[in-house]
């Protein structure tokens, strides 16, 4: 007797992420109640499973869905707002101004659905996002079917959201406990920067780290300013000073990491600590290019991040992936340095383990959540296709991305996304505008 399933995707080619290195070719994924149950040849899947619901993807490849390890979403809305200026011009005289003057819960609400929309249709189905009323981000991304690793962020200055760490720390377990349960929805504390957090609060997240299970998102060695300014004011490299506090662990998501000595690479690896590559933030606000290849051969884990839409100005995890690979092959002088596979890995399975969602997404398996998308390789400039990984990493961009399902939930079906009007996704961002502008 066929065992049944609720959708089983019939594709050309599967790309798993786990085992590392593999293309599947003429594979199906079957998924019942939002799980994936098997991965398997097309004729054992006819014959072993009966579906609701058959997808015939001939001419598409399957993947996981990606993961943005770094972003905050709702500066979708300060797009293009000020650009080809450095990181602390740009955040104080241009972007922390615009949000003492606008940032909202609905600001984040609205913010957060257009930036939803765009990653959703580009192939990304999972955030690691850190800005202010979490609430707000929560609900757009359960409106979406987004899932989101909710940052709640902590800072030292008053804000629209907050007036101090300890308002901000309150603030946001207040909306972890009304939503840890939530499907969809994670946690990580979010302490804005070393520049912007005490060392008092520092030691408090470290604490809250251990005691709730929960990742700690962080800006680190961003800019040499940073570290300049920060050796003038505690006598250390912000790395050190960190290590000292208790953050460096298997939960920590160092976001950024562009300036590293030798030292700090390997202080990074032995504690376990994990990376938020932003490659195309980095060189929009020329804060450098991170030493990829080294902390690869390291054996650092390294997920990637879009960064904000202020600041890059694409949510785009296909570019990341690209710049990932090609900015580390150059800067090294190695052209070996980040293959296709591993800058997919990267895109995948390595953010779900910094987030420590790895048992639960990042590779196509058994068991697993079943968010994927297809992507389709028959337009002329995919064409031929001797290679599934390369033309994925070097040559697909997120206009090919056909279909996104997240927990077995279609979210975008050949290229248009699902739930929402595009109208009034327009109209949002146009009232914003409008408002920003003035
Ligand atoms: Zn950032």
């Amino acid at each position: 007797m066929p065992i049944q399933i609720d959708l089983l995707l019939l594709a050309r080619w599967v790309v798993p992420i786990e085992p590392a290195g593999i293309v599947l070719e003429n594979h199906a994924i079957a998924i019942r109640d939002g799980d994936i149950v098997d991965v398997l040849p097309h004729a054992e899947a006819r014959e072993h499973f009966s579906a609701n619901q058959t997808a015939d993807l001939d001419e598409h490849v399957l993947l996981p869905g990606l993961i943005n390890l770094h972003g905050h979403a709702a500066m979708s809305l300060m797009r293009g707002l000020a650009d080809d200026l450095p990181l602390m011009t740009w955040l104080q005289e241009h972007i922390w101004p615009a949000e003492a003057k606008h940032v909202t819960a609905a600001f984040v609400r609205d913010g957060t659905l257009l930036a939803g929309a765009e990653l959703l249709r580009g192939g990304v189905t999972c955030l690691n996002d850190m800005y202010f009323f979490p609430e707000a981000s929560i609900e757009s991304c359960q409106r979406l079917g987004l899932r989101l690793a909710a940052g709640l962020t902590v800072l030292e200055f008053p804000t629209n959201y907050a007036a101090d760490a300890d308002a901000y720390l309150a603030k946001g377990l207040e909306v972890r406990d009304r939503y840890r349960d939530t499907a969809l929805v994670s946690f990580c504390l979010a302490p804005h920067a070393p520049y912007t957090v005490s060392d008092t609060t520092f030691e408090r997240i470290a604490t809250l780290s251990e005691q709730l299970n929960t990742p700690v998102h962080l800006h680190v060695h961003e800019t040499r300013d940073e570290i300049r300014d920060n050796l003038k004011q505690y006598g250390v490299r912000p790395l050190a000073r960190l290590e000292r506090l208790g953050l460096l662990s298997p939960s920590l998501i160092a976001v950024h990491a562009v300036h590293l000595d030798a030292a700090e690479i390997d202080l990074l690896k032995h504690t376990g600590s994990h990376i938020a590559h932003c490659p195309s933030s980095n060189l929009k606000l020329a804060s450098g290019i991170a030493p990829t290849a080294a902390l690869q051969a390291a054996g650092v884990n390294i997920g990637l991040g879009t960064d904000s839409a202020a600041s890059n100005n694409r949510l785009d995890v296909w570019t990341e992936m690209r710049n990932a690979a090609l900015l580390a092959k150059g800067a090294s002088g190695d052209a070996t340095a980040v293959n296709a596979h591993q800058a997919l890995a990267m895109a995948t399975i390595n953010g779900a383990r910094a987030l420590g969602l790895d048992r639960r997404i990042g590779s196509l398996a058994p068991g697993k959540a079943a968010d994927l998308i297809a992507v389709r390789l028959d337009s002329p400039e995919l064409t031929p296709c001797y290679d599934v990984a390369s033309h994925l990493v070097y040559a697909v961009g997120r206009e090919h991305v056909s279909h996104v399902w997240v927990n077995g939930e279609a979210r975008v079906a050949d290229g248009q996304l699902l739930g929402v009007e595009r109208r009034e996704l327009r109209q949002l961002a146009l009232s914003w505008q409008n408002r920003l502008a003035n």
